[in-house]
């Protein structure tokens, strides 16, 4: 197979209270596991695609083949996303929660003025994204910071950008304990942000 599931870094209940373990085993074992494998169906017959870095497809849809085009957009979206977005997370009190520090508290600071508007900018695109979406920080090619939201599995890699944070605001990733509060799930989940794996994606980025 060429693209494969990914290990969660941490334990289903590491996220707990905030995020439940039955919703992380629920989300990474039955929706990100379909997603890897409608998006090795997609690849079949196309071994150039499927040897192919996921993000780099991402970045490039318009050389893909018009007849899988969607389905890799989707399903290698639904891939892409959800293996960053686990990364995005860790333990609160370990690695999760409290606010960046270094460089990307900087970068934070001179794009969105402090940290507290930056993260009202974020819950308002989380919370504002109508249907299945995921919010996003996103560093663009000069280097600069953006917050905005996608809408089904698109990720910002295929408008240039480079993911540094992500959200995931279906319904599958808070359903079980939030039911429709949505808002609450959003407030609950910078508890869990693993402000270091972020600042490192900018490190690499802004180079
Ligand atoms: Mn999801």
């Amino acid at each position: 197979m060429a693209y494969a599931l990914p290990d969660l870094p941490y334990d289903y209940n590491a996220l707990e209270p905030y995020i439940d373990e039955q919703t992380m085993r629920i989300h990474h074992d039955k929706h990100h596991n379909t997603y890897v494998t409608n998006l090795n169906k997609a690849v079949e017959g196309y071994p150039d695609l499927a040897a192919k870095r996921i993000d780099d497809l991402l970045a490039n849809l318009e050389i893909i083949p018009g007849d899988v085009r969607l389905a890799i957009r989707n399903h290698g979206g639904g891939h892409a996303n959800h293996a960053l977005f686990w990364t995005c997370m860790a333990s609160p009190g370990n690695g999760g929660g409290g606010e960046p520090t270094g460089e990307l508290a900087q970068a934070i600071e001179s794009s969105f003025g402090n940290f507290a508007t930056f993260k009202e900018t974020f819950i308002k695109a989380a919370t504002t994204q109508f249907g299945s979406g995921w919010a996003w920080l996103s560093l663009d090619q000069h280097g600069k910071l953006h917050v905005g939201s996608t809408g089904n599995q698109d990720t910002p890699l295929s408008h240039d950008h480079k993911p540094l944070l992500c959200l995931d605001v279906w319904e599958h990733a808070y359903y079980l304990k939030y039911q429709n509060r949505r808002p609450e799930f959003v407030a609950a989940w910078w508890n869990v942000v693993n402000w270091p794996a972020v600042a490192e994606r900018y490190a690499q980025g802004n180079t």
